[in-house]
């Protein structure tokens, strides 16, 4: 393999780990450091303080008292906007700094965390910068004697929990909705992802942010997490992660403050091939939608479900597609898939494999063996022959693991894919109108995707339904997630 530019400029990367709190780096921690290992090969990029009580409470305290001050809370909101379009320059000026940071962090490709990622946080950014003076407020022609105004308010400040599988994509639509609306935030991203973070709230700044308005508090999640969900004075929380951990959130709430929580949790979804499709299309689809971000997706093409006559058909052609992916160093650009994330997340998603082959569906592609390089390398898998309660058909496996059932017909194939705790992402490929729209009505998903994978705009929200959480990301939508309704009478 020759040297890339991005090897080049990993050899010379600093990292400065830190929390970032009141427009201050502290790269100390009472709750001690965290080793930051890079996927790629298992190394050591960095040691990362990790927060405490005591910091979480310091953060918290910051944000609270700069929400008071109005100093963000009561900015106009063309000013407040023109403060996020500048943030938004920055990181595109920067994109490249931001996606190696990422790709070292977490693995992830670095052509795919510089074209999804950076550039996700940059429109993000600027989509809500641009939409922060065109908000419209109520007054309702309900009564003649009097005048209601029906306002929508900042909530405070909003605490935002965050995986480390999307870091800056799923942190941008967290930061940009409670922003705009003119809270302060205190934010605890994934102990795998703890840098990037840091580097976004630092340009914040730059760009004009007031200090203290964007706080980072990086550590684990069962102490500074933890202390940010019980705490009193955050007056919400919005969470991206795991339904174990979405849950127990909802207790911390409950414990303290009856907060509102936000959740964005796992999906298993279902990607329906009808007879009538064009598989080429399709199979080109799947092949991706399982392997993207090496199936460290919540929305993760995992689970097809295949009309019985083309099912042979349609297996041999994706598994063909998944077997000449080239898994490989993520700061190489030829490379499709990356590492996984950690060392324990490989170990889950081999054992996932392993008990796979034990549960009587056939492997058809993969292994469950440990790949031989350093760093945390998987191949593509896949099973046929998976019935609907098989461990494959429920499970949220969170890698490039595919489960092919199949279906006798279009209503099997519905009972099928809503056969799911989740119901986050669905997709459905026919060349049918009337199927198309039928399946889509009657899946029960956040979203349904019809001869398209992954299609999405920050015009349109996204998030889910059981246990995949609710409250959607992105969109103007989002922004009443972090608004209170206020409602004012007047006399006339
Ligand atoms: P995770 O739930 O283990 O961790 C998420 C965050 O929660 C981390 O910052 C972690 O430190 C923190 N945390 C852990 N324990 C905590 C506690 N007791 N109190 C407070 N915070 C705590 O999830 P993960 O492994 O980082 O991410 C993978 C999961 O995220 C998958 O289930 C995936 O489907 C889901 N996800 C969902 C979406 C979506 O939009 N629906 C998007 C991406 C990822």
């Amino acid at each position: 393999m020759t040297e890339s530019p991005w090897m080049t400029a990993a050899a010379d990367f600093v990292p400065e780990p830190g929390l970032w709190i009141g427009g201050e780096l502290r790269d100390h921690a009472s709750a001690g450091v965290l080793p930051l290992l890079t996927p790629r090969d298992g190394s050591t990029l960095a040691s990362v303080p990790s927060a405490g009580d005591a910091e979480v409470d310091d953060a918290v305290a910051v944000a609270v008292q700069t929400f008071t001050s109005g100093i963000w809370s009561r900015m106009g909101p063309t000013e407040r906007g023109q403060v996020l379009q500048r943030w938004a320059d920055l990181i595109a000026e920067r994109s490249e700094e931001l996606a190696l940071v990422i790709s070292l962090e977490m693995g992830k490709p670095v052509t795919a965390a510089l074209e999804v990622e950076a550039r996700a946080a940059e429109k993000t950014i600027r989509w809500y910068g641009e939409l922060s003076d065109k908000l419209m407020d109520e007054a309702p022609r309900g009564r003649v004697d009097a005048l209601a105004l029906v306002t929508r308010e900042p909530v405070g400040c909003v605490a935002a929990i965050l995986p480390w599988n999307m870091p800056v994509t799923l942190l941008s639509w967290k930061l940009g909705a409670a922003l705009v609306a003119g809270n302060s935030m205190v934010v605890k991203p994934a102990e795998q992802t703890p840098l990037s973070a840091v580097l976004l709230a630092r340009w914040a700044e730059e760009a004009g942010l007031p200090t203290g308005v964007l706080n980072v508090v990086t550590g684990e999640g069962a102490v500074a997490g933890r202390r940010l969900a019980l705490h009193r004075d955050v007056a919400c929380l919005t969470f991206t992660g795991s339904p174990r951990v979405g849950k127990q959130l909802l207790a911390y709430a409950a414990e303290s403050n009856a907060k509102p929580v936000w959740l964005e949790l796992g999906g298993k979804t279902p990607f329906m091939v009808l007879a009538d499709a064009d598989l080429d299309a399709a199979s080109d689809a799947l092949a991706w939608g399982i392997t993207f971000n090496t199936g460290q997706l919540c929305s993760a093409a995992s689970r097809a479900i295949v009309a019985q006559e083309v099912a042979e058909e349609f297996v041999e052609s994706v598994t063909a597609k998944l077997a000449k992916r080239v898994v490989g160093d993520p700061l190489d650009p030829a490379t499709e898939i990356g590492p996984l994330a950690s060392s324990q997340h490989r170990d889950n998603v081999l054992a996932h494999v392993r008990r796979g082959m034990e549960s009587g569906a056939r492997l058809a592609l993969g292994s469950a063996e440990k790949d031989p390089r350093d760093g945390w390398y998987v191949e593509p898998a896949v099973f046929t022959g998976v019935d609907a309660s098989n461990l494959l058909a429920q499970e949220e496996i969170f890698g490039p693991v595919l489960s092919v059932l199949t279906a006798e017909s279009l209503d099997d194939a519905v009972r099928l894919a809503n056969d799911s705790a989740y119901g986050l992402g669905s997709s459905v490929w026919t060349s049918d109108i009337s199927s198309a729209h039928q399946v889509s009505r009657r899946i029960d998903a956040g979203t349904v995707w019809v001869n398209c994978f992954e299609e999405g705009d920050m015009s349109v929200p996204f998030g889910g339904r059981k246990l995949s959480g609710h409250g959607a990301d992105k969109s103007a939508h989002a922004i009443d997630k972090f608004t209170h309704l206020k409602t004012t009478w007047i006399a006339l």
